[in-house]
């Protein structure tokens, strides 16, 4: 073995209740983690011992133990180290809480918990869902992730909020699985940029996943975790307290922020209990630049897939073949609108786009709704494609598809986010 692979393998040794912490940056670096001895956890996922677990470029992990276990890195890892304090247990014990209230629920045919985490950007919200939702399962619950992040978002594509059954632990490297995720497109990466119809999808999401837990008593009794975006002054307060109202929720978990605790505590009826719990020193703060490379690493997921490859089709649509539509018109002052209609009213309006250039590397979303007479914008949809050639002279497009041609005789809905195909 070369004294330069030697020096890419590290062996740590953790003590019961620490935590080792590692981040990938170099450019197409690939990092293979092993658990070597004892029993240990990556986000609540518990690791095969001897099997290899491989993170790239732009991973950042925390592998836990309650127990004490030998780990081994093999790799150029850019940070890595053992930190002895971390709030895992107060997880835990929120955890333990939601679990009396699942058991509660079961014997009373009634529905469990349903949980809301906040907190501000880069506090680890994604991660207290995904060790809460990891815990519940490994408890034999069926529990629902609901995401709103659509900055951030672990289901489906960026521009988007949904839902996820949970009815198995997140793979160590590639999240929960996506079998049949409930879908629907709002087309841009903040909660800002149009409000109104954001507000509208999460009421509507609301709406679907209270029908679909009457009809799952196992998934009702497990109840439901809300990961929400980073948004939290402001309008980005009153957006999470129509999340609060539309999903009824029963606990809010508030990270890092005390000031958002207090607010939530004065304002949220008696009956939702908001707890604080304090953030993991580990998790590590994103740039702009990350966020981005993030979001683009999501979309090339989608399509191509991560450890298991997908292959996507590539195939021309003509204009005249497509129904393409976008929400929101540009907001006109009160004074400008029909009457009996308010401004806000456009944002949530469909209009037609005329295809051509400005459609080039944009994600469409293939809408469920077949026709514009159907509920278009509270429909959820089916997957997307993206355009990765305009030709005006043939007046079509071509376009990347996780399905194959044709396209579904259905409506698409043009999104804001791009993703430039480099395959
Ligand atoms: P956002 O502002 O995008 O909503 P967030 O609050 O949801 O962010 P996470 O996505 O949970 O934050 O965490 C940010 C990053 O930190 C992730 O890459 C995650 O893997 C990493 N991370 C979380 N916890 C730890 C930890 N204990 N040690 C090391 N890295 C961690």
């Amino acid at each position: 073995m070369s004294e330069e692979r030697d020096a890419n393998i590290q062996e740590f040794k953790l003590e019961p209740d620490c935590e080792l912490r590692f981040e990938v940056e170099s450019k197409n670096e690939k990092v293979i983690l092993e658990l070597k001895s004892g029993m240990a956890e990556v986000f609540g996922t518990e690791l095969v011992k001897g099997k290899g677990y491989v993170f790239t470029t732009g991973a950042k992990v925390a592998v836990f133990t309650w127990q004490g276990c030998v780990i081994e890195l093999r790799g150029k890892t850019d940070v890595s180290y053992v930190a002895k304090e971390t709030p895992v247990v107060m997880y835990l014990n929120a955890h333990a809480a939601l679990e009396q209230l699942r058991k509660k629920a079961e014997t009373e045919n009634s529905r469990g918990p349903v949980t809301m985490i906040v907190g501000p950007m880069d506090v680890g919200k994604s991660t207290l869902c995904r060790l809460l939702l990891n815990y519940a399962v490994r408890m034999g619950r069926r529990p629902i992730l609901v995401d709103l992040d659509v900055g951030q978002g672990q289901i489906s594509v960026p521009g988007t909020i949904g839902a996820l059954l949970v009815e198995r632990p997140a793979a160590v490297e590639e999240g929960f699985s996506q079998q049949a995720p409930l879908v629907y497109h709002y087309g841009h990466k903040s909660p800002s940029t149009n409000l109104a119809l954001y507000n509208m999808l999460v009421s509507r999401l609301a709406e679907v996943i209270s029908e679909r837990m009457q009809a799952n008593r196992k998934a009702n009794a497990s109840g439901v975790i809300i990961n929400t975006c980073g948004w939290v002054k402001g309008d980005g307060y009153k957006q999470l307290t129509h999340v609060a109202q539309a999903f009824e929720v029963d606990i809010i978990l508030v990270l890092d922020q005390e000031r958002l605790y207090n607010e939530l505590v004065r304002d949220m009826p008696t009956f939702v209990k908001v707890v604080f719990l304090p953030k993991n020193g580990g998790v590590v703060e994103r740039s702009q630049s990350a966020r981005a490379e993030a979001r683009d690493a999501r979309v090339r997921e989608y399509f191509y897939g991560l450890r298991t490859p997908l292959y996507p089709h590539s195939f021309d649509v003509r204009f005249s073949d497509a129904k393409i539509y976008k929400i929101g018109a540009p907001a006109l002052p009160d004074s400008c609108m029909p009457l009996g209609m308010k401004a806000e009213d456009n944002l949530t309006k469909l209009v037609a786009v005329t295809p051509g250039p400005n459609l080039l590397h944009h994600l469409l979303a293939v809408s469920f709704a077949a026709s514009v007479e159907e509920d278009v914008i509270q429909s959820n949809v089916a997957g997307f494609v993206c355009v990765t050639n305009v030709d005006m002279e043939r007046q079509s497009m071509t376009v990347l598809s996780p399905q194959p041609r044709p396209l579904p005789k259905t409506l698409l809905l043009l999104s804001d986010i791009q993703f430039m195909d480099s395959h």
